[in-house]
């Protein structure tokens, strides 16, 4: 039977006994055994009662078996819903309650604590531990190892993953199986994957990031993975010799340049190194090339759309942009309020249209719709332009945006200026309340290791760069800027934090 997402899986499977995951003790699953494991998830999850559409909610540490019980969802025609491992009972009781699955997969240490907030909407509670033991990987070791897979159409939904929560609480994205097929497909051919690629893999399976970009692209290409299960800098050090790729967010990419012992012959294997859920600075950019001679590829996406944007493979890949639109995302640049679509090189909203854009908001019918254009465009809520070469750059979020004495500061375009002052390693700019202007531009800046850094210091060198109503009021140091799980900045955070500045 035609199951959209899974067939494509599987017909990019030519060698059972090629290698899909290495685990770091070494032990290898092959594509064979990820028919076999994943199948016997599916049989599991359908013994539990699960039908086609259900929900099957998991926040359980990265696995090797915890991507078999995404493949086994899918193959069942149930809807996978990762959830942060980050998230207290208290969230998941949200998270629970607002998707009503019919499973909730947990880690062992949880289940006391989860098992009511399950039983208020019905749901079974199984569990899954870091070495991805548990009551469901002992009904999946008793199940059989082959299985029907559900025929599941392009529409029909493959997963709800909830957004960062970055600008306010997490909104679940209803992605479809064509979603994401096309989207895999896509990165496969801009990106050149091909089965002879290694991936470095040490992001988080519950966000798009790992899960579907990662992930997706390499079951479409054969590849295989180096899976970690988290981000440690010896590990990937270790590693990276025999990888050719690897995806991550920004922070990654400063860590490794963080330390000596990254250096260009420890990447010479390397084919392409890929960066994106949060701004990748142009600073970071150039130290990584002139460090390893590579320049790391930067995309855009999002939960709700998968990948929007991406640097080309061939061709100049530009700090400080996103790239291109990728071939089947239609991109246009609009403002934000009257939706008027604007000329190249003015600034707007970024809004997309494409086989990669979600079905909607989970249970939220009038969101979805105030997030749409009539014609079908996709409001991002991220301001950006297009240059004149056609790459895309993103200034910051619509939410971000500041608005002082009547004019509108970007805080990428203050950002990127505070991030060449000598001393700075990072910044983060932001409005506050402020009497006469409406909101005052406040900096937040953290210094390099071991530098100690002067607020004034950091505004003077910016007079000749910036307007005035776009230098910073005030500048705040901090060792380190306040981030979530997926390296986002959280300014929410940061403008709570400095609220009275000019109070
Ligand atoms: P929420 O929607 O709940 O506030 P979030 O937007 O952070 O959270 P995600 O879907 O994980 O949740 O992140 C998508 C956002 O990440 C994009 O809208 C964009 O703001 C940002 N982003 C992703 N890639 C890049 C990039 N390369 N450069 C700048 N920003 C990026
Ligand atoms: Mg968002």
């Amino acid at each position: 039977q035609e199951n959209h997402l899974f067939s494509r899986i599987r017909a990019a499977i030519r060698n059972e006994q090629a290698p899909f995951i290495e685990k770091p003790s070494g032990e290898v699953i092959t594509y064979g055994g990820l028919l076999a494991r994943s199948a016997a998830y599916a049989n599991a999850l359908v013994a539990l009662g699960v039908k086609p559409g259900d929900r099957v909610a998991v926040q359980v540490e990265k696995s090797a078996d915890a991507l078999m019980l995404y493949l086994g969802t899918v193959r069942a025609g149930a809807v996978f819903l990762p959830l942060n491992t980050a998230y207290t009972p208290a969230e998941i009781d949200y998270f629970v309650g607002d998707a009503a699955p019919a499973v909730l997969v947990c880690d062992p240490a949880r289940q006391e604590a989860l098992a009511p907030i399950a039983q208020k909407v019905g749901a079974r509670v199984e569990t899954l531990d870091p070495e991805g033991r548990g009551s469901l990987s002992d009904a999946a070791d008793a199940a059989a190892t082959d299985f029907d897979d559900v025929a599941r159409g392009a529409d029909d939904l493959a997963a709800i993953l909830y957004t960062s929560g970055t600008t306010g609480r997490s909104k679940g994205a209803m992605l479809s199986h064509e979603n994401l097929t096309s989207n895999a497909s896509v990165l496969v051919d801009y990106w050149r994957y091909s089965s002879d690629d290694v991936l470095l893999h040490a992001l988080p399976i519950f966000h798009t990031h790992g899960l579907f970009v990662a992930t997706n692209v390499t079951l479409l290409a054969g590849g295989s993975m180096l899976f970690l299960p988290k981000f440690d800098l010896d590990e990937i050090l270790r590693l990276m010799p025999r990888a050719t790729t690897m995806m991550g967010v920004p922070t990654f990419y400063a860590r490794l340049l963080g330390t000596d012992r990254f250096t260009r012959e420890l990447a010479a294997h390397m084919r392409l190194f890929v960066s994106g859920s949060a701004p990748l600075s142009a600073e970071v950019h150039k130290a990584f090339s002139a460090r390893t001679g590579h320049a790391i590829l930067e995309r855009y996406g999002m939960t709700e759309t998968n990948m929007n944007t991406s640097n080309p493979y061939d061709g100049d890949r530009r700090p400080g942009t996103v790239g291109y639109p990728l071939p089947g995302v239609e991109l246009r640049i609009a403002d934000p309020d009257s939706g008027k679509v604007l000329a190249q090189g003015e600034v707007g909203v970024i809004e997309v249209k494409g086989p990669n854009v979600f079905k909607g908001y989970w249970q939220m019918p009038e969101k979805t719709a105030s997030e749409f254009r009539t014609d079908g465009f996709f409001i991002t809520g991220d301001m950006g332009l297009v240059d004149e070469r056609g790459y895309v750059s993103i200034v910051g979020r619509a939410k971000d945006l500041i608005i002082t004495g009547g004019f509108n500061v970007y805080p990428a375009e203050v950002e990127a200026a505070i991030d060449e002052v000598e001393g700075v390693a990072e910044s983060a700019v932001i409005g506050v309340p402020h009497a006469d202007f409406g909101e005052g531009v406040v900096a937040v800046v953290a210094p390099h290791k071991g530098v100690s850094l002067d607020p004034e210091a950091v505004v003077t060198p910016l007079a000749e760069r910036l307007a005035r109503f776009k230098q910073p009021k005030k500048v705040y140091v901090l060792p380190e800027l306040p981030r979530n799980t997926m390296g986002k900045i959280q300014k929410n955070v940061l403008r709570d934090m400095y609220k009275n500045t000019f109070a």
